[in-house]
């Protein structure tokens, strides 16, 4: 399957590692969005969060969040996950993957940006 973050895993496709181990793999946005981005994927391929993801690869996902904002030292400031999914969402690699956002405040106002 042509799908670049199936490469990352494989190692085809370099990339700045941020965690790893047998389930998942993050490592930092090419074009960062807030000063801390990371992206989170499962290894095994799912096109996003509707794709009858099962519910321990969701958990673990999630639970792995908690690792990034501790490498990251942005556990204690603050941060948005968000998972942007199908065409109106914005996704734009068909692989399912959260994003960690942090390292600045993230909000103006009521205004979410
Ligand atoms: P989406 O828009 O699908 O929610 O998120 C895809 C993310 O992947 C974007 O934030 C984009 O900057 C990132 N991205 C796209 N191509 C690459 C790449 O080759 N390397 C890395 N590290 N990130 C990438
Ligand atoms: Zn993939």
């Amino acid at each position: 399957m042509d799908c670049l973050f199936c490469k990352m895993v494989k190692g085809e496709i370099p990339c700045t590692k941020v965690y790893e181990d047998d389930k998942v793999l993050a490592f930092e946005d090419i074009n960062p969005a807030a000063p801390v981005h990371v992206l989170i994927i499962p290894k095994e391929h799912y096109d996003n969060v509707g794709d009858d993801v099962p519910q321990e690869v969701l958990g673990y996902l999630l639970q792995t969040v908690k690792k990034i904002a501790e490498i990251k030292e942005i556990d204690k400031s603050g941060y948005r996950v968000s998972i942007n999914t199908g065409s109106d969402g914005g996704q734009t690699v068909n692989h399912l993957h959260l994003h960690v956002n942090g390292g600045a405040p993230l909000y103006c106002g009521s205004l979410v940006i």
